[in-house]
């Protein structure tokens, strides 16, 4: 597309008629005092320099980095409204593939670009427009060789803003139970045919659960988010392993628009081999959600070469797979479980070493039936009732096993453990 910008005879018209307008539901509740982005558009220049540019109610902070495999580039902003043509970030134009946007985390968007090849972030400049008094907040992207692309993109980490510190109370010795909800901010997971996001089914559940767990007292109850926020796979599981959970357990709602009389719950523990084609496409789905978020899942987050380290995992999958068991026992009378209720596959969540962890899919969002039980308070209850006395149960069995809090930190003793 050329530079010509389409011309807006009157952006204030065109701003106050978006505020009349509800915003998309995609995007959750919106800050109305955020900048309202009304155009991108994408130039490509004579020396193969590509310009993405955006049209903004008012300037913003901006702040870009590349990753590699894929080639992206990350644009971080404060919080913005897209009210942007959905076409647009599909037309590929010199060092620009397509790009995506979002809300990434409160009062922060983001814009993530894929590349059609190795390039760097030049210049980002903003530009008032004399005739309207509009921003355009343009980035630059110059075309760079692999080794100065692998050089840049080593060179920016987006995790730290992110990272909170969490460090474990000493003083406190009751187990510390780390509950996961699935997905969040830029990341819905599944999309009922009612529109109703996974992200938020989870997020519920995953309250209730924590609300139940710490009325017994006898436990300590995080979360691995808080609120309506992205949190990148690997960072989930380095929140778990810092704060020293005892058990991770991680709570998601999956849907198969094709088959939407399969329901039922299902629990997953970790293994690199899944136990069926069903599993190891069910946990390439959950995988994908840092890529399209724009954050790196590239690297696992632990390194398992080490050979303690590989008896520690083991000894803990023994764990995991014993909680799996406790959980089926106490969840099946409840609730509708799926024909095979505990399965195992390479879920990045579930590659704790040193953390027992399950991940639970609690039905489908493709089930009307399904979707009803999900949303209803009463059923939310039981079931978190019973998945709350299985996490007793644990706990009491591990005490009397000779393990009163902590699972194996050193492979001191590597006792066979049957899966
Ligand atoms: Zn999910």
């Amino acid at each position: 597309m050329p530079t010509r910008a389409r011309p807006f005879r009157c952006l204030l018209l065109a701003l106050s008629l978006l505020a009349a307008c509800p915003a998309g539901a995609q995007d959750g509740e919106r800050n109305r005092n955020a900048a309202v982005a009304i155009a991108a558009d994408l130039t490509a220049g004579a020396n193969g320099a590509t310009k993405l540019t955006f049209t903004l109610s008012k300037p913003v902070e901006a702040r870009a980095f590349v990753m590699e495999r894929p080639d992206r580039a990350v644009i971080d902003l404060a919080e913005v409204n897209f009210q942007v043509d959905a076409e647009t970030g599909r037309r590929r134009e010199g060092l620009v593939q397509s790009f995506r946007y979002g809300l990434f985390a409160p009062g922060r968007s983001r814009v993530v670009v894929d590349l059609a090849g190795p390039a760097t972030v030049g210049k980002i400049e903003t530009v008032a427009r004399q005739r309207d008094g509009a921003t355009l907040l343009s980035i630059e992207f110059q075309r760079a060789d692999r080794e100065a692309f692998r050089k840049a993109a080593v060179a920016s980490d987006p995790l730290p803003a992110l990272r909170k510190s969490l460090a474990a109370e000493p003083a406190d010795s009751r187990p510390l139970v780390m509950i996961d909800a699935g997905h969040g901010g830029t990341d819905p997971g599944a999309i009922a045919s009612t529109g109703v996001f996974e992200k938020d089914i989870v997020f519920g559940f995953a309250q209730a659960l924590v609300a139940r767990l710490e009325s017994y007292g006898r436990y300590r109850v995080r979360m691995t988010r808080d609120r309506d926020v992205f949190v990148p796979l690997g960072e989930r599981v380095r929140i778990a392993r810092e704060a020293k959970a005892d058990l991770f357990i991680s709570i998601h709602a999956d849907s198969i628009s094709a088959a939407p009389q399969v329901r039922g719950a299902t629990i997953y523990t970790g293994s690199e081999k899944a136990t069926d084609a069903e599993s190891a496409k069910l946990a390439d789905r959950e995988n994908k959600a840092d890529a399209a978020a724009g954050t790196d899942s590239a690297a696992p987050p632990t390194d398992v070469a080490d050979i303690l380290q590989e008896l520690t995992l083991r000894e803990t999958r023994g764990f995991s797979a014993g909680f799996a068991r406790t959980l089926m026992g106490q969840i099946g009378p409840v609730m509708e479980m799926s024909g095979k209720p505990h399965r195992e596959a390479g879920f990045v969540v579930l590659r704790s070493p040193d953390v027992p962890s399950v991940l639970v899919e609690l039905g489908y969002l493709s089930s009307k039936r399904d979707l009803d039980l999900l949303q209803s308070q009463e059923w939310r209850e039981s079931v978190t009732g019973s998945m709350a006395k299985a996490v007793d149960q644990f706990f009491t069995n591990r005490a009397t096993l000779g393990r009163p809090s902590g699972p194996p930190r050193k492979a001191a003793s590597i006792a066979p453990v049957s899966p």
